[in-house]
């Protein structure tokens, strides 16, 4: 079964997103620039944390897509436009997805027409296994630890380095959620 194709069938797509290892694309899979990072990094996932991508068609649909004998349907984390806009005047904003590039960038270039608001973005492919479960290493993104922040609905993705790692709660429908209004102080005081 193919990517897409598990994902219209409602299958789990977290694993199955990241499967397909595409080749890396210099810029956006390579280390940072080795310069001194001078903004704080704000490194954020994607499914789930700021959208949830899915076969099924709901009302509140942002936007569709073609997949592989699919349709992609992507929701949107309420307020997340306001969040972005914020953090991306504070921080060096960075995605972290274990999905593939194909499919991601689908979902970023709605999520970010103009690339004004996400400086970089890293795939599955960037990611790495630590006794069997993914995790996203921040050591091969060559960032400074003492200046990166990650949030993920998933804390296991962020097990090799927890005092970096904000766990959000997992998103998928709920256009009450607040979760990223909550957590806009917060990041305003990560970036002192
Ligand atoms: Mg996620």
């Amino acid at each position: 079964m193919s990517n897409r194709k598990a994902a219209a069938a409602g299958a789990s797509t977290k694993s199955i997103r990241r499967s397909r290892g595409l080749a890396h694309n210099a810029k956006t899979s390579s280390s940072l620039p080795n310069k001194i990072q001078e903004k704080k990094l704000l490194i954020l996932d994607l499914d789930e944390t700021l959208v949830h991508v899915s076969g099924s068609l709901q009302e509140s649909c942002a936007h569709s897509f073609p997949g592989v004998n699919c349709t992609y349907y992507v929701y949107l984390r309420p307020y997340v436009h306001k969040f972005l806009e914020r953090v991306s005047e504070l921080f060096d904003v960075v995605i972290f997805t274990a999905s593939d590039q194909d499919y991601a960038d689908q979902v970023l270039d709605f999520l970010d027409p103009q690339a004004k608001l996400i400086d970089r973005r890293y795939y599955c492919n960037s990611g790495s296994y630590d006794q069997g479960t993914y995790v996203k290493d921040l050591r091969r993104l060559g960032v400074d630890l003492a200046k990166s922040v990650l949030v993920d609905n998933c804390p296991d993705n962020f097990r090799l380095q927890k005092d970096n790692g904000i766990k959000i709660q997992s998103w998928y429908f709920d256009q009450q959620d607040e979760e990223l209004l909550v957590l806009l102080p917060l990041e305003v005081g990560c970036c002192r």
